[in-house]
């Protein structure tokens, strides 16, 4: 791509922060446990990045060059799917403030994280960079940095929930109230402003379903990579051209 093209995304302002539109992972670290309350909304079209531009990236907290360039190279996994670009730099100024060192994972959704005041991460990981967890959960949650839904959220989805089970499941393990499983789990949304591709169990936007959770012999194990759908998804969201 010619960097002529692409364009910087501006710096983030200084506004009250609106979490309605934040999203989080609770699989499938135990140690990422969520009890992130914010209801939290799907891909809405106006919430991905200007197509062909270069976003900014950096970490809130002083990490050694190692761990640094292994997340950079865990996130940078996306980009050649996209359009965007991704830069990173020093300091608290970028679009994507990252903290490592949070009380869960989650993750502003696509531009919504230019609204969030300068000091505060737009996303955070709760999962310790030495659990096997790690670099998927942080796949998941850049995911939602660029705008991307919760595929289990799909309308096409159609999980035959054991509901009982699956509120008592996440209850347990994640201490999550009948309400957030409600907006977390089974809401579905069919805005005509949601992008949306093929259903994918794959995805890395998808939670692990347990067949335990579910009626009948359904379940999605533990997705660690960025799916071939996830990718069709990014080239249809930020085309090349
Ligand atoms: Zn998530």
């Amino acid at each position: 791509m010619n960097t002529d093209d692409l364009r910087k995304v501006p710096t983030p302002s200084v506004q009250q922060a609106d979490n309605t539109n934040s999203t989080e992972n609770s699989s499938p670290a135990e140690s990422a446990e969520d009890s992130n309350k914010a209801k939290r909304s799907t891909g809405f079209i106006s919430k991905f990045w200007p197509n062909r531009s270069t976003i900014t990236v950096s970490f809130m907290e002083d990490l050694s060059d190692e761990l640094k360039y292994r997340v950079e190279r865990v996130i940078r996994r996306w980009e050649p799917h996209m359009s965007l670009a991704m830069e990173f730099v020093e300091g608290r100024q970028a679009n994507i403030r990252i903290s490592l060192n949070g009380m869960q994972n989650r993750s502003e959704l696509g531009n919504n994280a230019l609204y969030i005041p300068a000091d505060i991460p737009t996303l955070t990981l709760a999962t310790p960079s030495d659990h096997p967890s790690f670099e998927p959960d942080l796949l998941h949650e850049f995911g939602h940095a660029l705008g991307l839904n919760h595929e289990h959220q799909h309308p096409d989805a159609n999980i035959p929930w054991d509901m009982d089970r699956t509120y008592r499941y996440f209850k347990e393990r994640f201490g999550w109230d009948e309400n957030d499983v409600n907006s977390q789990i089974f809401e579905v949304h069919y805005d005509a402003d949601v992008f949306r591709g093929s259903y994918d169990k794959k995805s890395i936007m998808h939670y692990q379903v347990p067949n335990e959770i579910t009626l009948g012999d359904w379940e999605v194990g533990v997705n660690t990579t960025i799916s071939e759908q996830d990718k069709i998804n990014l080239r249809k969201i930020y085309p090349s051209n």
